[in-house]
Order: C-alpha cells, then structure tokens, then sequence
C-alpha cells in the first residue's frame, strides 16, 4: 500500500476509486473539466493528488482520448509550447513509468507545486 507520493489514506480513496463504475466504465480523463483549455491540451485538478509531497497536483492531458505514441505532431509542438510558457507556477512535471501508470491509455503529465518550504 505504501506510496512514496499518495498518503495511505489518499491510496485507499484512488484505489476504492478505481473499482467503481464511474471509473471502469469511460475513461475519466475524457471526462475532466478544465482549469484551462488550449487547442488540443486541457490542465485540469487531480482529484486523488500526490499528497504526501504537492501543494498543488494538477494534470495536463490531450484533449483527444490518446496514449503518448498517438500524439500527432501538432499535438506535441504545443504541449512544448505550454511546458515553456504556461507552466510556471509548477515546479515540477513527473510522468510515471509505464509500470506505474493506472491510466496508460490517455497520456497525461503530473505538474506539481510542492509542499516542501526548503527550510
Ligand atoms: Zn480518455
């Protein structure tokens, strides 16, 4: 259960999650509102955040249902386009590891405002 990013508590919530309809039948990140659009990327909240480490957990995810080798070109030149322009208020952007992913099938990037006040 132990989770170097989520909580126990927050692993319980995402794994009691992950068995419900509402995650099983559709693709939940097809069904995300926006904190803000672009033409073919969307930011939006994580709603079972990395907790034991971020302030702020949010998400960038193609608007199209698409793992990363189905990016288009386009697709790819404006996800470099925000990482350079928009995301600076994060500090950081991970993307899990194939092995680690619990939705592989719609790409998405975790930018992270950490907790930590490097004291
Ligand atoms: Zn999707």
């Amino acid at each position: 259960m132990s989770n170097v990013f989520r909580t126990d508590k927050m692993v319980v919530r995402y794994d009691d999650y992950k068995k419900t309809a509402a995650f099983l039948s559709r693709c939940v990140l097809c069904n995300k509102s926006a904190l803000q659009d672009f033409k073919y990327w969307r930011i939006t909240k994580n709603d079972f955040p990395y907790d034991r480490i971020a302030k702020v957990h949010d998400m960038i995810i193609p608007l199209r249902h698409t793992n990363e080798a189905g990016l288009t070109a386009d697709e790819t030149a404006e996800l470099l386009m925000i990482k350079q322009q928009y995301l600076q208020d994060y500090e950081y952007i991970i993307e899990a590891a194939e092995t680690r992913r619990s939705i592989p099938e719609h790409f998405h990037l975790h930018l992270i405002q950490s907790k930590t006040e490097y004291t």
